[in-house]
């Protein structure tokens, strides 16, 4: 399905924007998160299935809150190449350690045992990204500094000259 990107992601960080305040609005404890966004302005449309790329983006938005304790700014970002989109997902959390940054999409794969079973989950989030992704052409990877937080990377790809709404107009 061919979908403009920018709507799509914009429509997913909303649904999380809704969730950060539904916990404020039931705890006043809950940590405080901002999630900014960085987006080109040009429409992006990319060949997608939309359902499967939503689970990919929402796993690693919700580690993005889950490992970072503190709370802080989500930065989220869409740009263009000449063949790819990217998107990046940036958090001030616990980051990684360099020597397990290339495992984190293997499957089960959890960093520190005992940090991550009193957070909960199974290591299979990223290892569903990775796939998804991967089967729809694009890339994933990580950056990060322990203690200062990660990166997430998404890349899919673009072929500039498909736009729903230039398709339209020559109707
Ligand atoms: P699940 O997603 O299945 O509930 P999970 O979050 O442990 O469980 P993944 O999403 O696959 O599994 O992540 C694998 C591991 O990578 C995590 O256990 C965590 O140690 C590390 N990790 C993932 N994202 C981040 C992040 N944003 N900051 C720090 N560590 C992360
Ligand atoms: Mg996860």
């Amino acid at each position: 399905e061919l979908v403009n990107f920018n709507e799509f992601f914009n429509f997913i960080l909303d649904r999380f924007d809704m969730l950060i305040k539904n916990n404020h609005e039931k705890s006043t404890k809950a940590k405080k998160y901002t999630i900014k966004r960085i987006f080109t302005k040009k429409d992006l449309w990319v060949e997608i299935d939309p359902d499967k790329m939503t689970q990919a983006i929402d796993n690693i938005m919700n580690n993005a809150l889950k490992y970072s304790p503190d709370g802080g700014t989500i930065t989220c970002r869409l740009i263009d190449t000449q063949r790819y989109i990217i998107l990046s997902i940036t958090d001030q959390g616990l980051g990684i350690p360099r020597k397990d940054l290339k495992k984190v999409f293997d499957r089960f794969y959890r960093v520190d045992k005992a940090r991550s079973r009193k957070q909960g989950g199974t290591g299979l989030g990223l290892s569903i990204s990775k796939e998804v992704v991967e089967a729809q052409g694009g890339h994933v990877w990580v950056n990060s500094m322990e203690n200062q937080g990660s990166t997430f990377y998404i890349s899919l790809p673009y072929d500039p000259s498909e736009t729903g709404g230039d398709w339209d107009a020559t109707l």
